[in-house]
């Protein structure tokens, strides 16, 4: 799976506005009929069903979120799940960094342009910084979950 292929699977419609297939407008109908039916309710992606089962947000709560990001998706915005729920105070970041470990996520940062990248089965393996090419480390205090991509684990990691 690709970092643009995991991204896209929490917001596939976003992913879709982004690369100019659909317009913002077109995007917010598809995401009204796939993403909110009143017959199926909401999807909730795996990061929130982590956090349901965990017991850190209530059920209701999460499907009540994941409408708002559906519309904040159609409407251009994009937040990460965990990151709207710090935003609501729903979430705390020790809840969410568990999460993300459950998902085999690990949060890296950049100490020289302070980007953090979400990586996947990260093991042992060393990543450099695509935006400055600066060896990626574990932040020393984590204030946002917010990420400027994804990385994967390093053809020739450890
Ligand atoms: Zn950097």
């Amino acid at each position: 799976m690709s970092p643009r292929q995991f991204e896209d699977a929490e917001g596939s419609a976003s992913g879709l506005t982004a690369r100019g297939w659909l317009s913002p407008s077109q995007a917010d109908e598809l995401s009204r009929r796939l993403g909110v039916s009143p017959r199926h309710g909401p999807r909730i992606p795996p990061f929130g069903a982590i956090a349901v089962r965990k017991g850190f947000v209530t059920a209701e709560i999460m499907e009540e979120i994941v409408r708002n990001q559906t519309r904040l998706v159609g409407a251009g915005v994009r937040f990460h799940l965990g990151e709207l729920l710090i935003r609501r105070a729903l979430l705390s970041i020790s809840q969410a960094l568990e999460i993300l470990a459950e998902q085999g996520i690990t949060l890296l940062a950049c100490a020289k342009c302070a980007s953090q990248y979400n990586v996947f089965d990260a093991g042992e393996g060393s990543f450099s910084c695509p935006a400055c090419d600066s060896t990626l480390a574990p932040p020393a205090a984590v204030t946002t979950l917010e990420v400027r991509g994804t990385l994967n684990k390093p053809l020739t990691g450890v």
